[in-house]
């Protein structure tokens, strides 16, 4: 056995052993008297008794031996800065922005919203809150009012920072206005609104409720304000999941065991050292933004950049562009995000010297195999797929190549990681599938470990019942995907549980479809869903984005793609799973975050309301579905 799976077998069997020697890779203000109280399953109280925090092992504790190495590099390319906070100057800002919130009231446990735009700001406001002991609840600065409306109304916040706008593609967003409208919708209202002005919109200003950020950060220039040491179990935040699949949970993280995680997953999944530079192109918004842009790369001592901006503006080379200037040694991003460069001229990929990078971290979604072997070759480095979610707050499913050096496997995210006792379970009797390409649901045994989601926020049932309860006769979490697992311990996920269709009686994963599509030169993009059918119960139906989007206006060569792709379906998975219609779209409906959202298409195909869909990107995506149905059904 290797390396990696003695790690692992570890981490299972002599669960508090492990996790006490992972903890020390942090600072503690007082130890932990116990590792892992599970007295009350599902609930874990990780590191009870122990008292630290996250904004001091993020930035404190790295003062001494780095206080003037680069922390934070902020780079707009919508309103062209970028600049760079030393240690020290991350430290200054935070203690600015700590000081003004507790001006405005805000204490421990307080919730504190932020809705901003990707500017350095929003991460002194999570640090800050961070270093106070307040609750910070990050909405996407893409969400407009309704969405935020929820949110403010579920954290509840005392205090809400936001901006005057973000900027996408060189056009100005303005979030005030949207801010304004939301706390009107809202029943819960805010003491005060905190604002940062950037200069690219009005702000109508409502008295004694909004305040600047220049002029509280003007009164506090020179404020002391000391970590506040807390439980490892006093909630560190709140964030939303992507609501791909229904109505979005809020996710409750701790501290202690968040910040042991992050801790450790910087050297031993994503092997970055201190004074390396991390670079994740996620949103702040997101999970991935809060573990692996903010509090990961700041917890392992390295500089991490926040970007703001298209990955194609100025053109397609602009992060490559940056992983050269700023030596780049660990980069993460999402395999969407990949497939809009895929549109791009390959020749950008080869421009810049990326010889600082490591590898290539993708995580959010499927990796196809076009697109990873794409990728991969262009860069002529290793890319890394890593299988998580947002209540997890840390890697699932990947290769811990910090352990031991382990070959990725296309199609494949990896094994199951240190601290997570992965099974894969029958669905319909929850018996454990012990045999190799065995499909079950993709499970987790209790604990969860350090690092994952406490709670559903003010809602413990919602926990037990959503997580805990899905899976026949077992307490056991639930990822709610499908999984197989090969007989060297590499999981490959085949989509979500709610994904399925039943083609005449054969369950059918629409994501092996999308894979076999995506097969095709030709297709840069595919979405398939289930569609009721009179005849077969239900019959796939694929929407597909060509590389080359000026086939869309010519019938006769979309008609022969069809063909052809259909035949890709039928040699690869058999005539069975072949789409009954292959139509074609310049774009897919997506959530803000990059995730296809199969259940609005199926929704739109099978004539129903599509539901939620308040984390949508761009609702034209669907209107060219719906036109396309109506057009046919005539
Ligand atoms: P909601 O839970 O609100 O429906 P969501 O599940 O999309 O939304 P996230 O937590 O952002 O919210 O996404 C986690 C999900 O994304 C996983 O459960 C899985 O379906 C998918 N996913 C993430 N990473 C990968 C990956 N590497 N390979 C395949 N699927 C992935
Ligand atoms: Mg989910």
């Amino acid at each position: 056995m290797g390396r990696f799976s003695d790690f692992h077998q570890r981490s299972i069997q002599d669960r508090d052993a492990f996790w006490a020697e992972q903890a020390q890779q942090i600072e503690w203000h007082k130890a932990p008297q116990e590792i892992c109280d599970y007295s009350n399953p599902p609930f874990a109280k990780w590191f009870n008794g122990g008292e630290t925090n996250l904004c001091h092992n993020a930035i404190d504790r790295h003062l001494k031996d780095r206080g003037d190495q680069a922390a934070l590099i902020f780079v707009s390319t919508e309103t062209d800065q970028e600049r760079t906070y030393t240690y020290k100057q991350l430290h200054a800002e935070v203690q600015r922005m700590a000081a003004s919130l507790l001006s405005l009231g805000v204490q421990k446990g307080d919730r504190v919203l932020i809705y901003m735009p990707m500017i350095a700001e929003a991460s002194f406001a999570m640090l800050a809150c961070a270093r106070i002991g307040a609750i910070h609840s990050v909405v996407f600065g893409g969400f407009a009012s309704g969405s935020l409306a929820s949110r403010i109304e579920d954290a509840s916040p005392k205090v809400i920072l936001s901006a005057d706008a973000g900027s996408r593609g060189g056009k100005v967003v303005e979030y005030k206005p949207l801010l304004d409208e939301a706390i009107r919708l809202s029943s819960h209202k805010p003491n005060s609104v905190l604002l940062v002005d950037r200069g690219l919109a009005k702000m109508a200003i409502t008295e004694g409720r909004d305040v600047y950020w220049s002029s509280l950060r003007e009164k506090h220039m020179h404020d002391v304000v000391p970590c506040e040491w807390v439980d490892a179990t006093h909630p560190s935040y709140t964030l939303y999941t992507s609501g791909t699949t229904g109505k979005p949970k809020g996710v409750q993280r701790d501290t202690g065991g968040y910040t042991v995680a992050l801790a450790s997953s910087i050297p031993n999944i994503f092997c970055g050292k201190p004074g390396e530079t991390f670079f994740c192109t996620s949103d702040i918004g997101w999970v991935v933004g809060h573990s692996y842009i903010i509090y990961g790369p700041l917890i392992g001592g390295m500089s991490t950049i926040l970007y703001e901006g298209l990955p194609t503006r100025p053109d397609g080379g602009i992060w490559w562009s940056l992983v050269e200037k700023y030596k780049v040694t660990v980069m993460f991003s999402a395999p969407t995000a990949i497939r809009v460069l895929k549109k791009q001229d390959p020749a950008l990929l080869s421009k810049y010297d990326l010889s600082s990078l490591k590898a290539l971290f993708l995580a959010g979604e499927p990796l196809d195999e076009p697109t990873a072997k794409w990728i991969s070759e262009g860069l002529g480095k290793p890319i890394i797929d890593n299988y998580w979610q947002t209540e997890t707050g840390w890697p699932i499913l990947t290769v811990c190549n910090g352990i031991e050096k382990t070959l990725s496997k296309f199609g494949s995210p990896g094994k199951a990681v240190y601290g997570y006792d992965v099974k894969l379970l029958d669905d319909q009797t929850g018996e454990e599938l012990t045999q190799p390409h065995q499909k079950g649901v993709v499970a987790i045994e209790g604990p969860l470990p350090p690092g994952c989601l406490q709670t559903v926020w003010g809602d413990d049932d919602r926990f037990v019942k959503t997580y805990w309860t899905t899976v026949p006769g077992k307490m056991v979490y639930s990822t709610f995907d499908w999984g197989i697992k090969d007989e060297d311990g590499y999981f490959f996920i085949l989509g979500r549980t709610d994904d399925v269709i039943n083609v005449a009686g054969h369950r059918l994963g629409t994501r092996e479809i999308e894979e076999s599509i995506s097969g095709h030169p030709a297709v840069a993009e595919v979405a398939v869903v289930g569609v009721a059918d009179n005849l077969k119960g239900q019959v796939a139906m694929a929407f597909a984005v060509l590389k080359d989007g000026a086939l869309l206006n010519d019938p006769q060569a979309l008609l022969k793609l069809e063909g052809e792709i259909m035949k890709v379906v039928d040699n690869s998975l058999g005539a069975v799973a072949r789409p009954a219609r292959v139509r074609f779209v310049s774009v897919l409906p997506k959530t803000r975050s990059g995730k296809l959202l199969r259940r609005a298409i199926q929704a739109v195909c099978e004539g129903r309301d599509p539901g939620d869909l308040t984390t949508m990107d761009d609702p034209s995506a669907l209107l060219q579905i719906a036109d396309l149905v109506k057009a046919s059904n005539k």
